[in-house]
């Protein structure tokens, strides 16, 4: 009983079409794009593809139109304001153009409001992406800051009253996951930014798992900055957004410059534009951009409400699926917990990668490995995990071929004798 409508079913996806005999688990690395988000980088590849913003041509004229109603789609799907949306090249990117950002800042290049000084603190969880950590330890080290991580327990989850303990009059950002992409956790993200705003922490949202997936309504979080990618949610690679509140973004130093970012260039300095176009240095991808809308505009029709409850359900039977084979231990909140729509596991006496390899020979895609996320598998206690990851298209009868092929991976490899 989908909730989710027709333009979701997986005839509307040609890769699924292509691999009818397949069944893809494996949305939380990269999602497959339906026709109508192919068909619309196609078309404006066709027929509209010329540069954005500069010049006066009508080709310019026609292909900016398109380039900003691409932001507009995007904007609306998360609650923005369409000056709050910045194209980056992804998650990643935005990330790191936010910690640059803040790094320029402290280094006297703008916004001294936006400084951090040696002593001050950044937090983030144990369990984040690689994404959302790199770029913190390296402004910490630029800084003088000190980095702090919330502690995870033996399931990878971390509550608001974990955060609590973390936080100071010191921290000046707090840096998580609105959903991991290892657990599944969904995030408090409204008490954490009640505890970050208590003592004038900012908050940077790492959304890649959540703005895919859940109603998401940025502006209504109140969090200051966000970062996701287009490929996680039906979209091509090659863009993904960084979104801040107005007045942080047009303060932030942007970490890359050149064309299409200035006012006014003379030999010594430079003046930038007001966000969003202080950060998009260089020829834009527009194409990209078209597609990221187009997939922004089929979320919309779709109904992210709609999405999140076919995904509920999901969750429900690929954790029922992990739970009913003996000797698999469930990562992440169990049973009844609300968790988004993907599970990782261990299998004892099975490593991870053979896990994957058997499941793959058994016509299904999943992914293996630390998910760039070492910190977390570290603390508990296994170098690799098996994680099966569904999206809209993905079906009921895709979690039970998971859950068969899941059931005989012990006995194949012997590992339960
Ligand atoms: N954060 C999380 C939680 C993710 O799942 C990912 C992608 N695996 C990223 C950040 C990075 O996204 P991207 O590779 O698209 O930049």
């Amino acid at each position: 009983t989908s909730t989710v409508s027709d333009a979701f079913r997986r005839e509307r996806y040609p890769y699924l079409r292509h691999h009818a005999d397949r069944v893809y688990l494996d949305s939380a690395a990269t999602s497959q794009r339906p026709d109508s988000v192919i068909d619309a980088e196609d078309a404006f590849a066709r027929t509209e593809y010329a540069a954005v913003h500069r010049g006066s041509s009508m080709a310019t004229g026609e292909a900016t139109w398109a380039f900003e109603a691409a932001r507009t789609s995007v904007a609306r799907l998360v609650g923005a304001g369409e000056r709050e949306i910045v194209f980056a090249e992804n998650a990643t990117d935005a990330l790191n153009m936010i910690a640059l950002g803040l790094s320029d800042a402290s280094a006297g290049l703008g916004a001294p409001q936006l400084a951090l000084a040696a002593g001050d603190e950044i937090v983030v969880t144990e369990a984040e992406h690689h994404a959302n950590l790199i770029p913190w330890q390296r402004l910490a080290r630029r800084t003088g800051a000190v980095l702090r991580a919330v502690p995870v327990d033996e399931r990878g989850v971390w509550s608001v009253d974990d955060l609590a303990r973390v936080v100071t009059p010191r921290t000046r950002v707090v840096a998580f996951a609105h959903v991991s992409n290892v657990t599944g956790y969904i995030a408090p993200v409204a008490e954490v930014v009640a505890t970050a705003r208590a003592v004038g922490a900012l908050t940077v949202l790492d959304a890649c798992q959540s703005v895919p997936h859940l109603p998401v309504d940025l502006a209504g979080l109140g969090v200051d900055f966000a970062a996701f990618s287009s490929h996680k949610m039906l979209g091509p690679t090659g863009i993904g957004a960084l979104y801040g509140r107005a007045e942080l973004l047009d303060a932030l130093p942007p970490a890359r410059t050149g064309g299409s970012t200035i006012t006014t260039v003379t030999i010594d300095d430079a003046e930038f534009l007001p966000a969003p176009q202080r950060f998009e240095a260089g020829t834009q991808p527009v194409t990209q951009a078209v597609g990221f809308g187009a997939a922004a505009d089929h979320l919309v029709d779709a109904g992210m409400e709609a999405v999140r409850a076919h995904e509920a359900e999901l969750a429900g039977l690929l954790v029922d699926a992990v739970l009913s084979v003996p000797g698999t231990r469930l990562i992440g909140p169990g049973e009844g917990a609300e968790r988004a729509g993907l599970v990782s596991f261990a299998v004892d006496g099975v490593h991870a990668h053979d896990v994957g390899q058997f499941l793959d020979e058994r016509g299904i895609t999943v992914r293996t490995g630390h998910h760039c996320a070492q910190p977390l598998h570290r603390r508990l206690g296994v170098a690799a995990t098996t994680r099966a990851s569904a999206y809209v298209y993905s079906t009921a009868d895709d979690v039970a071929r998971f859950r068969e092929a899941l059931s005989d991976v012990r006995g194949f490899f012997g590992a339960d004798r």
